[in-house]
């Protein structure tokens, strides 16, 4: 069953290597956990519902408790401290885009707020319920999770949106096709939710984001049906599919997706390099991206970060083999671990290998085969379960992300890094800053950091840390011009900074723009533009 206050299944644990929790606890000091909140503790918190019986609709404390939040840290904190300010009235499991309309119909008569929920794995606080005095109906799409039809010619499959990663996925496989997207939080997160927030998978540089995937759909929206038709290109004015991404739920609910699909490539493999310096490795993955080389993903990591997978992957007398061959060949301390992937037909495999170690050996990278690709490849989507196990040793794990121009890269790095040291006071202590890039484009990159701090005393406290955390890497981010978000969204936590990259007239139009689907201003309030 799915943890309703941490991440995953319940059945996952994902214990620290012996030695990563003495390397965590050197690095940040030793921490302990904060006391916490039972479900049944919880339940006695919620409220009566205040909507009215509909066959759709559940009103049960548990199901209302679990749909109450996301996997932001504000979300941790509510779920695991049991102080959550407010649940919604109703959940409601539609299997038809009828039915999500008899829905939209119901909550608009009730006076209620909607929240679309996807898989609930929003790090930015996305679906959480307003405080206030009109009832709130989440609509899970988990029901709808059907491929409806494939068309192989045009490489065209058309799925309702609900489908979470390993459910499309197995639909697709079984037909010779896959999408390609893996975001890390793939073994829940839903097309849908994909969409609505312009997700971005672990293999984009082969298969696009989901801006480049989604080919078509439906909106149901409090105003009607939304169809944008799935044309190879089109020139016919604004693109519909474009204001359906990012929607962040506050214009409807996608019920229908219609995605370009890839035949199942013959070969896959993730390979590793070792640069010695930072500077060697990012000229060298630009080089790749610029000139072109069709890589299915390129991961560099910093050196602290590079020095803390090491120690994470566990294994710990391989780790320290590789490491002296690698100071042997030049790669000491300050080295960067760049994964990379190559996936289609066997010859198109060797063929981009080659041109890519070409350019990557030229960096003075080593290449050191494919076994540790392989490793990361079959714990690629356990990785997030280490958040429960920091959590539980007294570590917070949050995660930030942007997107700016090569030119740009390393400023902000430094900046974004700097900022988040000097956020918190002398008694929080050091956290542990890890950055790596891992969507890479022809004019520039993402960069993405993970957070480690200590838990404080109290949750408030913790909160605050995570407040001033949040708020420094943030200003960081839009003073040196990156954007807000690469592929998590705006939800409520980016929202203060949207107006910097989108202007007035921009948020003007945006809110135009809900008017219209959603005159009552019933969909997701407060996301995304207030
Ligand atoms: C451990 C972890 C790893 C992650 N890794 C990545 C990553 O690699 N790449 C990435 O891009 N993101 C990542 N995320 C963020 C998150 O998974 C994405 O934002 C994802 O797209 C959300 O999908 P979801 O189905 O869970 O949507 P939810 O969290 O349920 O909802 C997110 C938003 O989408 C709206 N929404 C959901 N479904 C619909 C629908 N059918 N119609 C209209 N609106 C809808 C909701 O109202 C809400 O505003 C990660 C999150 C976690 C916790």
């Amino acid at each position: 069953m799915r943890r309703w206050n941490g991440w995953g299944d319940d059945t996952i644990l994902y214990p620290l290597p012996r030695n990563a929790s003495s390397y965590i606890a050197d690095k940040i000091g030793k921490a302990s956990p904060l006391p916490e909140a039972t479900l049944d503790e919880v339940l006695l918190s919620v409220p009566p519902s205040r909507l009215p019986e509909h066959p759709l609709v559940i009103q049960s404390p548990e199901e209302r408790a679990r749909h109450c939040r996301g996997q932001s840290i504000p979300d941790w904190l509510a779920f695991k401290s049991g102080n959550i300010d407010a649940f919604p009235d109703g959940i409601a499991y539609p299997s038809t885009t009828d039915e999500v309309q008899s829905l939209l119909s119901y909550a608009e008569k009730a006076g209620a707020g909607i929240i679309p929920y996807g898989g609930g794995t929003s790090v930015v606080g996305h679906i959480t319920p307003e405080k206030g005095d009109r009832p709130v109906l989440t609509i899970d799409m988990s029901r709808m999770n059907r491929l409806v039809s494939l068309d192989e010619e045009s490489r065209l499959a058309t799925f309702l949106a609900g489908a979470a990663g390993p459910d499309l996925e197995a639909q697709l496989r079984a037909k010779g096709y896959t999408l390609g997207h893996f975001p890390q939080s793939f073994e829940f997160s839903t097309l849908g939710g994909w969409i609505a927030t312009r997700s971005s998978g672990q293999q984009s540089l082969r298969y696009g984001r989901i801006e480049q995937l989604f080919a078509g759909g439906l909106l149901a929206s409090p105003a009607g049906l939304l169809k944008a038709p799935a044309f190879p290109a089109s020139a016919a004015g604004p693109d519909l599919r474009e204001i359906i991404l990012g929607s962040e739920g506050r214009l409807g609910i996608v019920t229908e997706a219609t995605v370009r699909v890839t035949r199942l490539p013959e070969q896959e493999r993730f390979h590793m390099v070792f640069f010695p310096h930072w500077q060697e490795a990012l000229d060298s993955v630009r080089e790749a991206v610029q000139e072109g080389i069709p890589l299915s993903m390129l991961r560099l990591g910093s050196a602290l970060e590079t020095e803390t997978q090491l120690v994470l992957a566990g294994h710990e007398r391989v780790i320290s083999l590789l490491e002296k061959l690698l100071t042997w060949r030049g790669a000491g301390k300050n080295k960067c671990m760049l994964l990379f992937g190559v996936t289609g037909t066997r010859a198109f495999y060797r063929n981009t290998l080659r041109k890519a170690l070409h350019i990557f050996r030229r960096g003075r990278g080593i290449h050191v085969g494919s076994y540790g690709g392989r490793k990361w490849a079959e714990s690629r989507f356990l990785i997030p379960y280490l958040r429960n196990t920091l959590w539980d040793e007294g570590y917070a794990v949050d995660t930030l992300e942007t997107a700016t121009d090569w030119q740009n890269v390393n400023r902000m790095a430094e900046e974004i890094e700097s900022a988040l040291h000097g956020a918190l006071d002398a008694e929080a202590g050091p956290i542990l800053v890890l950055t790596h890039l891992s969507h890479l484009y022809p004019q520039g990159s993402s960069i993405y950091i993970t957070v480690i701090f200590r838990t404080a005393q109290t949750y408030e406290q913790t909160l605050a840390r995570w407040e001033a955390l949040k708020t420094a890497a943030s200003e960081a981010i839009v003073k040196n011009r990156g954007t807000i978000s690469h592929q998590h969204g705006v939800g409520i936590d980016h929202a203060p900074y949207l107006a910097v990259e989108k202007g007035h007239l921009g948020i003007a139009a945006i809110k135009a723009m809900c008017h219209e689907f959603d005159p009552h201003g019933l969909m997701n309030p407060g996301k995304l533009v207030r």
